[in-house]
């Protein structure tokens, strides 16, 4: 999946993602990019977040909406990220091992973080003075 969140200078969040889906999918799947609330959700009080990975697990967390729930809650978005992230593991241990999930979110205030299972989760951020390409997410493993 790719995802992206904006916050414009009038402090207005939006965001957008698009995927491929998984490889050998079963015809007529789908994933949580299609799903508001899954792999995309945006609250301008509050911010916006989007997922990539295992489509199913961030469905059955409602992973976006939880990532903002948990922002305006106070948490702030890496630490919302990581906490998204923590619920697939708790559930699914063993499964959580072998797959991939990983939140990027952004607050009202332009601060922005990420978290995925697995290593290798990098995002690009760009503003009027600085555009950093890769920046290297945590990851639980
Ligand atoms: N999240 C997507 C899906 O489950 C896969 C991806 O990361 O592109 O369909």
């Amino acid at each position: 999946t790719i995802g992206m969140l904006a916050l414009d200078a009038r402090g207005n969040i939006s965001g957008a993602c698009t995927t491929s889906g998984m490889a050998y999918k079963l015809h007529g799947r789908i994933g949580d990019s299609p799903i508001i609330g899954a792999g995309l959700y945006v609250d301008n009080e509050i911010g916006g977040a989007t997922s990539t990975g295992v489509g199913e697990e961030v469905v059955r967390n409602v992973g976006s909406f939880l990532v903002v729930e948990l922002m305006r809650q106070g948490y702030t978005p890496e630490a919302a990220c990581k906490e998204a992230v923590m619920r697939i593991i708790k559930k699914k241990p063993e499964t959580a091992k072998n797959i991939q999930v990983g939140f990027l979110a952004i607050n009202k205030k332009g601060e922005y973080g990420a978290y995925a299972i697995q290593q290798g989760f990098s995002y690009a951020v760009c503003n009027a003075e600085k555009q950093d390409l890769l920046i290297k997410g945590k990851s639980y493993y």
